[in-house]
């Protein structure tokens, strides 16, 4: 079945999703995997024995949004002479 080399991973495998997508069709949000698998574009996807799994996209995990505005502070120079005993 697959002309890969190395085989695309197994169906069964965890790491199904890894397989060569040999169709895609991202007008109609779905690619074909060289292992059979059809991976929809909310990160569904169905086996090749018509068991769907459920989307997993890993996006939800970054939920909070990048601190840019936190100012960075700025060492003072003047104050690093305020040398402590070194007992
Ligand atoms: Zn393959």
């Amino acid at each position: 079945m697959c002309p890969h080399t190395p085989p695309c991973p197994d169906a069964s495998g965890l790491d199904r999703e890894a397989a060569r997508t040999i169709i895609s069709h991202p007008e109609q949000g779905w690619s074909l995997l060289c292992n059979g698998i059809v991976v929809f574009e909310d990160t569904g996807e169905l086996l090749p024995d018509g068991e769907p799994i459920a989307p997993h996209r890993p996006t939800d995990l970054i939920s909070q949004p990048v601190l840019s505005a936190r100012r960075q502070e700025s060492p003072d120079e003047s104050s690093h002479s305020s040398s402590a005993p070194a007992a």
